[in-house]
């Protein structure tokens, strides 16, 4: 089988394709043939080196396919089975993890990040890792969904607590986890704006149900909002930008409400005015990935068309690096996604 390789961080270059058996799944683990993967941010800093990822690793954090094989004491599995792995897990024993804030554990891993991923032909996974894909759901979305609406639903739901009627405001309305996050807050009853970059991008936020979508070049985002929300503000709003954008955040927030950041790909060195933070009383909560039990409600809400990740190239998983630099070069509304 075929499985990506990073020997050591750098360009695209050091994306290699290697010949590899195809693993033979220990006790408890689900041997999956991949039928799908897909890139996301996490992708770039890992290829281009951080401190905690361990070299030579196989990048990819989403993985959609068919049980092939099952080790000894796998009980929940067949082959055949369509399947989806979990993007994350953590240690199964301490107190995050026994209350199902895996996300929390200090042991917490992400495939392809701390732990060796899942771009490869065939993947050995542990059964608890392993979700059925319901019938609705096909291979490319599964695979667009897993990290992007983890991570987006619990920058919604379970931080930003949104409830019907709210505002809500989204940058990187056509990114993964953008979005994903207008889906999720429109389908919790919100009203959506967002921003994003050029008209085709602007499109895609539209049509995942966002009331307005704006230019974030242009410079008039935060007159917009204010002029939209009678001057209020919105309720929360979802960052991922950083640098860039936080401000305007702020200045965006309604009194009491929240920002929520799960990322900083325009930089993480951002400047924040505290004046707005404790007079105006905003929240501003950190949040990385989301809990394991999130992903079934999502494949449910995939499977009744209530979510519909946007794919927006589907390439060979061997064409990685072309994958990396559309990413890399913002050219893609939506997601692209890797089929084996
Ligand atoms: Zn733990």
């Amino acid at each position: 089988m075929k499985r990506i390789r990073i020997h050591h961080p750098g360009g695209p270059e050091v994306l290699t394709v290697e010949e590899t058996p195809v693993p033979a799944p220990g006790p408890g683990q689900v041997l999956i043939k991949s039928e799908a993967g897909s890139l996301n941010h996490l992708d770039l800093w890992v290829r281009k080196g951080l401190p905690f990822t361990p070299y030579p690793l196989t990048p990819g954090s989403d993985c959609a396919g068919t049980v092939h094989a099952c080790g000894r004491n796998v009980t929940r599995f067949k082959p055949g089975d369509r399947v989806v792995v979990s993007p994350g897990f953590g240690c199964r024993t301490c107190p995050h993890c026994l209350t199902g804030d895996d996300n929390l554990c200090r042991d917490y891993h992400i495939f392809g990040e701390s732990a060796d991923g899942l771009d490869a032909g065939f993947v050995t996974v542990d059964e608890h890792l392993v979700f059925l894909l319901p019938p609705e759901v096909s291979f490319s979305s599964a695979a667009a969904a897993t990290l992007t609406y983890l991570t987006a639903w619990q920058m919604v739901a379970d931080k930003g607590q949104v409830r019907p009627g709210d505002s809500v405001f989204v940058w990187g309305g056509s990114s993964g986890v953008g979005s994903a996050a207008i889906q999720i807050a429109r389908h919790l009853g919100a009203v959506v704006y967002s921003a994003a970059s050029t008209k085709e991008k602007r499109e895609v936020a539209l049509a995942c149900g966002a009331e307005a979508v704006w230019d974030y070049k242009s410079g008039s985002v935060l007159s917009e909002v204010r002029a939209l929300t009678g001057k209020r503000g919105v309720d929360l709003v979802i960052e991922h930008t950083g640098a860039d954008t936080l401000g305007t955040s702020v200045q965006m927030t309604a009194k009491g409400g929240k920002i929520v950041t799960c990322g900083a790909t325009t930089g993480w060195d951002a400047r924040l005015d505290l004046r707005h933070i404790f007079f105006r009383q905003l929240s501003l909560l950190g949040s990385t990935m989301g809990r394991q039990d999130r992903l079934p409600i999502i494949l449910n809400l995939m499977a009744s068309g209530k979510l519909r990740p946007v794919i927006g190239r589907e390439l060979s998983m061997w064409e990685i690096k072309s994958g990396h630099e559309l990413l890399e070069g913002g050219q893609v509304a939506g997601k692209i996604v890797l089929i084996p």
